[in-house]
């Protein structure tokens, strides 16, 4: 790949410092250039073609050649490319999005607030709890609390709220107090014979406890993906999220939701909060907001949130944060439109559907070797990689398992990412019947592939 100093490959070598990328190996693979898309499929630079089954990021709802959204930005770009929205100002799309946005919300919402990336939201989410906090005059009341194997984004308050180590280690974290709960993973955390329920009813006595030692008027907030995504696609066990939020309204504690990869219908219905019954007082959004056809992200805040925000920007003479691209014209255009197509031609509908075939199809792998756990909801899964199923334990070196059958896959013409061993599966919202079989097909020849290279002695 490097051999040809003039190549694509070799110039994003030379030139190109990626995320999330290991930095050195880099020098080495080079990158997978992706040329154009359309539908579920991305084709490469060589012209090979593969299922897009990651949707990108979590996020490219409506496909990748939707040229609805091409228009919408087009024709916005023409009429007024750019405006900003501070200082009273505003414009058409950033109001029709606010309301649009308000009205599809599963609990009464107040206000929405635009961002340009999910990390940014969640920025804009503590600072906005902190900022209540100081106008109810609840100084005190700071410390945020989050799960084990959350992703809540890398800005320097989103990467403190993550928890995963990739995103601490080497990064000097900075946001005091942040609190750890364990991850709502039933299959790896349970004790021995603990039911869901029971395990459940557990997490919520951890939070309570964790609370109670801390004290409550020191807690601000419980921030949670309603299906943690990043972490490895950890559903929730039942009665999880009803017995949390018990808890938190107990003790005065905002629910921050981060739909941020389950808003717009991923877990099959128009949000993770109405999957799981989960009444936030902040949703935070983005990704099929704009299907990412270009940056989006937004908050929307309940009353509860807003009347003293709105007291205090008062009292200090102006609410001081906002981007230069908040509420930006022409990816709110998009947005509608993009939108739009997801309840027109009821892509919700279709990812419950598609999302139930889907995991019909990784469940019947369930026998395969390296298959340990199949879980999912709606049309984002993950199949978590063992190489043996009784200590559900992968290869030495974490990671080594999920990275082998990855490269099987790619090889297959599926792009799915590994987290650490779990494969993830989270393909367009668009996609079709056989293309869900045709994905859960290259999965399975991906599996004895990876199988068939493993050496005999990584198998019990
Ligand atoms: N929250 C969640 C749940 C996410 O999955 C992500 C991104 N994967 C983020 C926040 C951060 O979004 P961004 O990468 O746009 O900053």
């Amino acid at each position: 790949m490097n051999d040809k100093p003039n190549s694509i490959e070799a110039r994003d070598i030379a030139y190109h410092l990626h995320p999330y990328t290991n930095a050195k190996k880099h020098l080495e693979a080079g990158p997978l250039v992706i040329d154009r898309g359309e539908g579920i499929y991305v084709y490469d630079n060589n012209g090979k073609q593969y299922i897009e089954a990651m949707a990108g990021l979590w996020s490219v709802g409506v496909g990748f050649n939707e040229k609805r959204l091409v228009k919408a930005a087009t024709q916005q770009m023409e009429k007024l490319p750019y405006y900003h929205t501070f200082t009273h100002k505003s414009h058409g799309p950033v109001i029709e999005l606010s309301e649009k946005l308000i009205g599809m919300a599963p609990v009464p919402m107040s206000k929405a607030f635009f961002t340009n990336s999910g990390s940014e939201a969640i920025d804009t989410a503590l600072k906005l709890i902190w900022y209540r906090s100081n106008a109810l005059g609840k100084h005190e009341k700071k410390k945020i609390i989050v799960r084990n194997r959350a992703y809540h984004g890398v800005t320097i308050a989103g990467a403190c709220l993550t928890s995963l180590p990739a995103n601490h280690k080497s990064f000097d974290l900075i946001v005091p107090n942040v609190l750890r709960m364990t991850a709502p993973h039933h299959w790896r955390e349970a004790m021995p014979g603990e039911s869901e329920e029971e395990f459940a009813t557990r997490l919520a006595k951890e939070l309570e406890d964790t609370i109670l030692a801390e004290g409550p008027e020191t807690v601000a907030a419980f921030f949670g993906e309603p299906v943690q995504g990043a972490g490895g696609v950890v559903v929730p066990p039942a009665t999880y999220w009803q017995k949390v939020q018990e808890v938190l309204r107990k003790y005065d504690i905002l629910l921050v939701a981060d739909e941020v990869i389950c808003g717009f219908g991923r877990t099959g219905t128009m949000f993770g909060s109405i999957t799981y019954g989960i009444e936030p007082d902040i949703m935070v959004m983005s990704k099929q907001l704009s299907s990412s056809y270009l940056p989006a992200s937004a908050l929307m805040i309940n009353e509860k949130v807003f009347q003293p925000i709105m007291e205090e920007s008062d009292r200090i003479g102006t609410l001081g944060h906002g981007y230069t691209a908040s509420g930006h014209p022409v990816v709110a255009a998009v947005a509608l439109e993009n939108l739009k197509i997801i309840e027109e031609r009821d892509l919700v509908g279709n990812a419950a559907a598609m999302g139930k075939r889907l995991l019909d199809g990784l469940n019947a792998l369930a026998d395969h070797p390296l298959v340990g756990e199949v879980r999912g909801v709606g049309l984002i899964a993950a199949v978590e990689l063992v190489t043996d199923k009784a200590s559900k334990k992968a290869l030495e070196t974490p990671g080594a398992l999920g990275a082998l059958v990855n490269a099987h896959l790619q090889e297959a013409g599926v792009i799915s990412r590994a987290m650490t061993d779990a494969m993830a599966f989270c393909p367009p919202l668009i996609i079709t019947a056989a293309e869900v079989d045709d994905l859960v097909a290259r999965l399975k020849s991906g599996l004895d592939k990876a199988l068939a290279a493993l050496p005999k002695e990584a198998l019990p």
